[in-house]
């Protein structure tokens, strides 16, 4: 569904990227390891269409999307993929509801509907009675399935996760995780899932890790 083939990407004199390859099969929930300056979040940044590789390729659904432009990619980020990063993110002006809501909003469904699509999440994530919240009236545990709800409302084909329990203690951040994979399964979206935890991982169908910017298969070498 998703590929990264031998994509270098740098910043000024920091090689992010050597020669990153990456395949990820659709409805596959891939776990990103690796240490931490390693390139992780600059590959999923790479395979979500958010920076662009200077050289390389990435491709999804069969065609080419890093040369698409600004406009194709944003259009594509928007119409295709979710995303869910450490810190929520939620927009703190907005009640929980509306910021679940958001990217439908944001593909012109209209309010009253996007709402009604919103509103299953809360029960669905244990979320019940925090529609009305803003994001700083909410625990760490509870605006992260708030944006977990957000990333997934739209049925996106890919859910980007970038160290999405990275700021929770376990047994919230297994609560998540278990929430994101069953999610996910249920309506088939496929997951990219960057962590260091291997606690975390371990709910991945596979595991890579990135080293020095490119990826290895996990392997007793590649962890050691
Ligand atoms: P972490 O586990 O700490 O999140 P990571 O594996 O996600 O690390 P990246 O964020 O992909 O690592 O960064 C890879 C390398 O690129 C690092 O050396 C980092 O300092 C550098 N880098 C990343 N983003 C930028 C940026 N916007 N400007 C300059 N350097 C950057
Ligand atoms: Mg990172």
């Amino acid at each position: 569904l998703l590929e990264a083939r031998d994509v270098v990407l740098s910043f000024g004199r920091t090689q992010a990227l050597r020669g990153a390859e990456l395949r990820v099969a659709a409805g596959e929930i891939l776990a990103i390891m690796g240490p931490s300056g390693s390139g992780k979040s600059t590959l999923l940044h790479c395979l979500a269409g958010i920076l662009v590789p200077e050289s390389g390729e990435i491709h999804f659904d069969g065609r080419r999307i890093d040369n698409l432009g600004e406009t194709g990619r944003s259009a594509l980020r928007r119409d295709r993929f979710g995303f869910v990063f450490q810190f929520g993110q939620l927009v703190p002006e907005l009640s929980a509801e509306e910021n679940v809501a958001l990217p439908l909003l944001l593909n012109g469904v209209r309010r009253t509907k996007a709402l009604a699509e919103a509103r299953p999440w809360f029960d669905r994530l244990g979320l019940d009675g925090l529609e009305e919240r803003r994001s700083g009236e909410l625990s760490g545990g509870q605006a992260q399935r708030v944006a977990l709800a957000r990333g997934l409302v739209a049925r996106p084909r890919v859910l980007f996760a970038d160290e999405p329990t990275g700021a929770l203690d376990t047994l919230t951040g297994e609560q998540v995780m278990d929430l994101m994979v069953s999610s996910a399964r249920e309506q088939g979206t496929t997951v990219v899932l960057v962590t260091h935890e291997p606690r975390v991982a371990a709910y991945a169908d596979r595991e890579v890790i990135v080293r020095d910017g490119r990826v290895h298969a996990l392997t007793a070498e590649a962890v050691a």
